[in-house]
């Protein structure tokens, strides 16, 4: 980028004034020096509501009970802390990781808080649990409904102990709560997670993306974590694929794109488990990097602290060493959204009783582990 072409993108966001802009800048111009900090506060945060689910999905650490940390639910108190500790800086909230967001009985609660300190907020779900009532009362940004098939069986496959039919029908009634709160500002978007098994679903399910009227039709490229899920999940449609055709075809699987000692994303954003134990990003679900607690030492200590640095040195200096950069592509920069205040008022959350209870129990039935067990997922 030339200079003229960096200060003309300095100078408009200046005169946007997105929240964080002066991090993103100082943070980003150290990435592209190849410095390790001292770094502003991340303009992206991902928080993790709990690591448990009610789906099992056998990609997923979470799904094949291969997580090797703990399972909880992210506290409400120590949410609003931190929530209060960085509402300052920043831009857009995450409110996501390793389970369902919604098993955690707070999740409305919790984005409300956010969104009231002007925070961006976004959330993936299976679908199973989402309130229509305490999305709009939440005042989320964007809400997006990942989705297995475009039948019970096929959705099945993958979501394996989830339900379509009550992801439908609470994708509906949030529809429907929509209509008829048209100063609401969710964004309503639903994923299609592509495999080997529902491909042939893609058109119908953008049909009836478009039919229901929903904001986002999004066909996802599925992620793999070894060959032998590489075999079973990838779908016969290369177009789909987000790894190497060559490479895997040597019995290699790696992306399309290696990034080579760079990764500016993690210069922006930080990721916080439910215990408030913080690593580099996404692709860590077992905590196998963690960079200090944020609830116990506050986010700047970890963000500047000896391990952050030095796991930002090793992404600059040896990469190719570090495990969880091998299936990534990296994500590029967080883009920063316009401050958008919770823009309508709702004085209490109306979750039906009835799906506060089913929520409780699901929650504590995946915390604890007493899932009753579903039969396995066929693989063609
Ligand atoms: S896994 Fe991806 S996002 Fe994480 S540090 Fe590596 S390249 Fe960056």
């Amino acid at each position: 980028m030339s200079v003229w072409t960096k200060t003309r993108t300095i100078y408009r966001l200046a005169r946007a004034n997105p929240r964080g802009w002066p991090s993103f800048v100082w943070n980003t111009g150290l990435a592209q020096m190849r410095r390790v900090g001292p770094l502003m506060a991340p303009v992206h945060v991902s928080i993790e509501p709990t690591n448990a689910c009610n789906a099992r999905c056998p990609v997923c650490e979470t799904g094949k009970d291969e997580m090797h940390r703990r399972k909880g639910l992210l506290d409400k108190q120590a949410y609003e802390q931190f929530v209060d500790d960085i509402c300052g800086t920043t831009n857009s909230l995450m409110y996501y990781f390793m389970g369902e967001p919604f098993l955690n009985k707070h999740a409305y609660d919790m984005i409300r808080y956010a969104r009231e300190r002007g925070i961006y907020v976004e959330t993936c779900t299976n679908g199973d649990f989402v309130d229509a009532k305490g999305v709009i009362y939440s005042a989320i940004n964007k809400l997006s409904f990942q989705l297995g098939g475009m039948t019970e069986a096929s959705h099945r496959r993958y979501r394996v102990a989830s339900s379509l039919e009550k992801a439908h029908k609470n994708l509906y009634e949030l529809i429907e709560e929509r209509r008829k709160r048209p100063e609401s500002n969710l964004q309503i978007e639903v994923g299609f997670i592509v495999m080997r098994h529902n491909e042939h679903e893609v058109p119908e399910f953008l049909r009836w993306a478009e039919e229901i009227g929903v904001d986002i039709a999004n066909v996802v490229d599925p992620c793999v974590r070894n060959m032998l899920e590489g075999y079973a999940y990838l779908p016969k449609d290369r177009k789909y694929w987000y790894y190497d055709e060559a490479a895997f075809e040597q019995g290699i699987l790696k992306p399309k794109v290696v990034p080579d000692n760079d990764c500016v994303w993690i210069w922006n954003s930080i990721q916080v488990n439910w215990n408030g134990d913080a690593v580099p990003c996404c692709r860590d679900p077992n905590g196998l990097h963690v960079l200090g607690n944020v609830f116990e030492e506050g986010l700047m200590r970890v963000f500047n602290g000896a391990r952050a640095r030095e796991f930002r040195r090793r992404i600059l200096t040896d990469q190719g060493s570090i495990d969880l950069c091998r299936l990534c592509s990296g994500y590029g920069m967080p883009t920063l959204v316009k401050r958008q205040p919770a823009s309508f008022s709702v004085v209490h959350h109306t979750a039906s009783e009835e799906k506060s209870l089913a929520v409780a129990q699901a929650a504590d039935e995946a915390v604890s582990g007493r899932l009753s067990r579903p039969p396995k997922a066929e693989i063609r």
